[in-house]
């Protein structure tokens, strides 16, 4: 008899381990607590254009990726492009997509320079990650680059991303933005180009869930899940009552619940349903709240992983800020980078606008995330009209904030030693998320390898 399978969370990992069970044979119901699927990469609207709510890219060498899009019949919409790299640094704009350009980058002097492009060099050839968790990365950046160009430019580049706790963050972080970055150089592609599927992930998203359909998957919206217990064997799934079947249209608007499984359902009711086996995708300490019988060694391994969040502006404008795809910012301003998704993608795709995205990455309980959305918009706003001379507010066609607290666990110091294990204590019950990354950066490409690796490992054991 086929195994019954639940599965917790439709991001990219639990639509992979969905598409990968069914195919063996496995009858599938995925939960989603959040209207439509997709978790960090769904897509909403803004202005008349729908796209990601969160800038998503895919790199040549993002061969998981790749072939999962053209599993789902949409290898063909992919469209590569090369982009450009700006830097905000001492209140001006300049380029650095080239080595010309790096070397007459105004910061640093030439003795700096030479020893930055040569960490980044040497970076890319160390295989030792595991050598490097136990080195801080400030501490080992600032050996390999010097205090300087630590202060000047790693520094600001770690804050951008990790706030404060680049205080406690393992050299093995940068290691592995480094390696994404050579990654289409090693697997030995000449350029490093940059790429979207066309229509975005709604379409991406919206193919995966037919695919899913066709193979009989059972996908449940608005289906918090609430407990997980074992019973005389069986696992029961206890889910918010007013589940919604899935079908393949794309609801926009839709936005990942994060705020905490709390043990109400909309109905005042839970419902349960029974499996042999379930599969966890969701962050660490929801899995930790949502399984009560874990041991209390588990529970604390799950509620000790730190998560980075996120609050994230779209900003739909009538006109481009630059020709840069990302600009680094080395200034302190309100947000941690600029990503400009119009100069990676056809204009037309916006209806002739600009689509740029403004991160501010913040620890979850960053007052941030208590500001209205007026306030960030007024905040972020004002800095880009300081930024951008030919920038006018009059421009924006619409400005949409997307809130986050858990985005990706932080690579603290000798992280792979206290990753939460896959397998649980209770038996079929397995945890797989973004916490057992332990070399990567957080992209849908590992996504998708975690799950395949899941899939190899774990259950044809
Ligand atoms: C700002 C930003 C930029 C990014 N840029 C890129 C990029 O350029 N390229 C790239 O490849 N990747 C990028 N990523 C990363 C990419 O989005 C993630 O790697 C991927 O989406 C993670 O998928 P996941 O399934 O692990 O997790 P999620 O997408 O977080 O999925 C987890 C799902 O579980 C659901 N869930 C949680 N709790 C419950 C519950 N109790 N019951 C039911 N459901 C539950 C959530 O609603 C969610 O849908 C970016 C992410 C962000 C935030």
């Amino acid at each position: 008899m086929s195994k019954n399978i639940a599965i917790i969370g439709s991001g990219f990992l639990g639509l992979t381990l969905a598409l990968r069970l069914a195919e063996s044979g496995a009858k599938v119901t995925v939960y989603e607590s959040a209207p439509e699927i997709g978790g960090l990469a769904s897509a909403w609207q803004i202005g008349d254009v729908t796209w990601d709510k969160h800038y998503h890219v895919t790199l040549l060498s993002d061969s998981f990726t790749r072939k999962v899009v053209e599993e789902i019949g949409l290898g063909e919409e992919f469209e590569w492009v090369e982009t450009k790299t700006g830097f905000y640094t001492d209140g001006k704009l300049v380029s650095m997509s080239n080595t010309l350009e790096f070397l007459k980058f105004p910061p640093l002097g030439f003795v700096s320079k030479f020893r930055l492009g040569g960490t980044i060099f040497y970076a890319s050839k160390v295989k030792d990650w595991k050598a490097l968790e136990k080195i801080s990365v400030e501490d080992w950046l600032t050996k390999l680059s010097g205090k300087k160009t630590f202060e000047k430019m790693w520094k600001p580049l770690l804050k951008a991303k990790l706030g404060e706790a680049y205080k406690e963050t393992s050299a093995a972080f940068i290691w592995a933005t480094i390696q994404r970055m050579y990654a289409a150089r090693n697997s030995g592609l000449k350029k490093e180009m940059f790429g979207y599927v066309r229509g975005g992930y709604a379409k991406v998203l919206k193919g995966f869930g037919e695919h899913l359909q066709e193979k009989g998957v059972d996908i449940r919206l608005n289906s918090r899940v609430e407990k997980i217990e074992k019973q005389n064997g069986k696992i029961k799934v206890f889910a918010a009552e007013n589940a919604e079947k899935y079908r393949a249209e794309v609801k926009l608007n839709a936005m990942p619940n994060y705020s905490g499984v709390s043990v109400r359902s909309v109905n005042g009711v839970a419902n349960s349903s029974e499996f042999d086996q379930v599969i966890l995708t969701c962050p660490a300490n929801v899995a930790a709240k949502i399984v009560p019988q874990l041991t209390e060694k588990e529970k604390a391994k799950l509620e000790n992983v730190k998560y980075q969040g996120i609050v994230c502006a779209s900003v739909l404008m009538k006109k481009s800020l630059s020709n840069f795809y990302v600009t680094n910012i080395t200034d302190e301003t309100p947000f941690t980078g600029i990503i400009e998704m119009s100069a990676l993608v056809d204009k037309k795709e916006f209806g002739g606008n600009a689509l740029v995205y403004l991160p501010k990455y913040v620890a979850p309980d960053d007052e941030l995330f208590e500001r209205t959305d007026a306030e960030i918009e007024e905040i972020f706003t004002a800095a880009l009209e300081k930024m951008y001379p030919h920038f006018k507010r009059e421009d924006i066609v619409e400005f949409k904030i997307s809130r986050v607290r858990q985005v990706f666990p932080l690579p603290t110091l000798n992280y792979s030693e206290n990753v939460p294990s896959v397998k649980t204590s209770l038996e079929n019950i397995y945890i797989v998320n973004s916490a057992q990354i332990t070399n990567g950066t957080l992209n849908v490409n590992e996504t998708i390898q975690l799950a395949e690796k899941f899939i190899s490992h774990e259950l044809h054991k």
